[in-house]
């Protein structure tokens, strides 16, 4: 609990330390969308960068939508340039392990590899260092959580999944995320599901509509101040 406190803290800090800058020097960039005032959802794509990414890119960029990627190293290894597409068109990347085992099976020392080596090839490669954790499966326990902590970053799981990689099926995924959106949820799809990436524009448009703003999963969490180590959302039965 003392970590906690001590992170909420050293937050405190940095936050005046911000507010102090010269605030009206510069022109502001874009302005970041605030999930407290208006209908937020992150799309997130695991396992990538898969096959399709750069026609999931076209669409992303022509709506003018950012997502979240979480990554396997061995992948952003293969595939560097849609790696560093997807960083510099400004999405979000997280690290989704190295090599997709279930960490909870590991030893420590191998979920720590895992891990660190898919920041350092994501950094390498896109020059941005991933601040989210999403262990493979989904599935976490204590000790993933204290390794996302060493390396200060929350472990994000998801409000509700696509089916994608089951169904295999446009109208389907369409259904299954539409059905399942709702304010501030995470929805996981992958990237290496072709129908996924055809019936994106779709999805993209029909969530639109109902006044969704489709955010990275940094922007829509922000509201919650997690911390490192924290597991968001938290599962059914989660001990720490
Ligand atoms: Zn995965």
């Amino acid at each position: 609990m003392s970590r906690h406190i001590t992170s909420l803290l050293a937050l405190a800090c940095v936050t005046v330390t911000l507010t102090a800058a010269p605030a009206q020097a510069t022109p502001k960039a874009k302005e970041e969308v605030d999930c407290t005032q208006v209908k937020c959802l992150a799309l997130t794509f695991d396992d990538g960068p898969g096959k399709y990414a750069d026609k999931l890119l076209d669409t992303l960029k022509k709506e003018g939508v950012k997502a979240t990627f979480f990554l396997e190293g061995q992948y952003v290894k293969s595939r560097p340039a849609f790696a560093k597409r997807m960083a510099a068109e400004g999405h979000e990347l997280g690290n989704h392990s190295y090599t997709h085992p279930d960490f909870t099976k590991l030893e420590p020392w191998q979920v720590r590899a895992e891990v660190s080596k898919t920041q350092a090839i994501v950094k390498e490669v896109t020059g941005v260092e991933p601040k989210l954790l999403r262990p493979p499966y989904g599935l976490a326990d204590v000790l993933t959580s204290d390794i996302a902590a060493e390396h200060g970053m929350p472990i994000i799981l998801w409000t509700a999944g696509s089916k994608d990689w089951a169904t295999k099926n446009e109208d389907a995924i369409k259904q299954q995320v539409l059905d399942v959106a709702k304010p501030n949820g995470i929805i996981l799809m992958h990237d290496w599901v072709k129908q996924t990436v055809d019936v994106m524009p779709k999805i993209v448009t029909l969530l639109k509509k109902r006044g969704y703003h489709l955010v990275t999963v940094s922007t829509l969490v922000k509201q919650y101040n997690l911390r490192p180590g924290d597991v968001f959302p938290l599962p059914e039965g989660w001990q720490s």
